[in-house]
């Protein structure tokens, strides 16, 4: 039994299309890895790489930047038996999940960050590469001007003492592969103008990203609330007696009394899928028994 599921992010899509197009491609590209017998680590890691490589999504080329203009991304991958590896406020490299995979595969680490993590991609052969489009410098830009008119951005009250976010986009893909192994791989640019530094949820393990013998979770969202909760840890332990679409559930009915937004996608030991969301919508698509479904 294979099963794939891949998200694009939640809060507001305002490029529906783009993200169809987008998340479409990817469980595709990993459904055929998949089919092939080949493992839910290449399948989860090959989703996530195209959806890098797609500026319409907030990861990869295309990142959002951050206050000083700069594309610090972070990525992880893990599997059901807890390897993990990540990379946080990586700057210069075309696919970053590509350079957490190395850490968890080639290091004894499970997280490597900013000029020291650029440095262990370059070793291990990444090439230097600029991910920043012309659409994030205008989006910045125009974003800056607004703050300096006293313009109030959501989740950043204390950025104008420095000076929208727009979160959703980022992106993650969890896989179930021939012999039952689950993987999750996700990727991301973080909050548009978060300061330089910032690390996000995505790569911090049991936040944003977590799998064990339960299954694997994906989050999307606000990453520090998303942090303060434990979101994908919490959902995996809801995992433990409930199915994925159930503890999705219960997992997001929680963090509406906590005020965390976002969205969640998991897949139980079962092989279930499950997604939910309570911002104002999130792009995903799945394949189950052959049937493909784009949100
Ligand atoms: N959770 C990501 C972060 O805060 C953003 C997102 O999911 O869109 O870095």
């Amino acid at each position: 039994m294979i099963r794939i599921i891949v998200h694009g992010g939640a809060g507001r899509i305002t490029d529906q299309e783009g993200h169809r197009t987008g998340v479409r491609r990817a469980v595709r590209v990993g459904h055929a890895i998949l089919q092939d017998g080949d493992s839910a680590l290449d399948a989860v890691v090959k989703a996530v790489v195209t959806m890098e490589d797609d500026p319409t999504f907030n990861c990869g080329t295309g990142s959002a930047l951050s206050l000083d203009g700069r594309a610090e991304m972070d990525a992880a991958v893990m599997l059901d038996d807890r390897s993990c590896g990540a990379v946080a406020a990586i700057e210069r490299v075309k696919n970053p999940v590509l350079v957490a995979r190395q850490v968890m595969e080639q290091t004894d680490h499970v997280l490597l960050v900013g000029p020291e993590a650029v440095k262990f991609a370059r070793w291990m052969g990444f090439e230097s590469y600029d991910p920043i489009t012309e659409h994030r410098k205008k989006q910045r830009a125009e974003l800056i001007q607004r703050l300096k008119s006293g313009h109030k951005l959501r989740y950043f009250d204390k950025l104008a003492s420095f000076i929208d976010k727009d979160n959703g986009d980022t992106v993650g893909a969890i896989a179930m592969d021939r012999r039952g192994r689950i993987a999750v791989a996700a990727s991301t640019g973080g909050i548009l103008l978060h300061l330089p530094g910032r690390v996000g949820d995505t790569p911090v393990f049991g936040t944003g990203t977590y799998a064990d013998e339960r299954g694997g979770v994906l989050a999307t969202g606000h990453g520090e609330e998303i942090i303060k909760l434990m979101w994908a840890f919490r959902t995996a332990d809801f995992m433990e007696k409930l199915p994925a679409q159930m503890a999705v559930d219960r997992a997001i009915q929680q963090a509406s009394q906590y005020g965390c937004t976002g969205g969640l996608i998991a897949m139980d030991r079962k092989g279930n899928v499950a997604y939910g969301f309570n911002s104002q919508s999130m792009s995903y698509a799945y394949v189950v028994n052959e049937q493909l479904v784009v949100f």
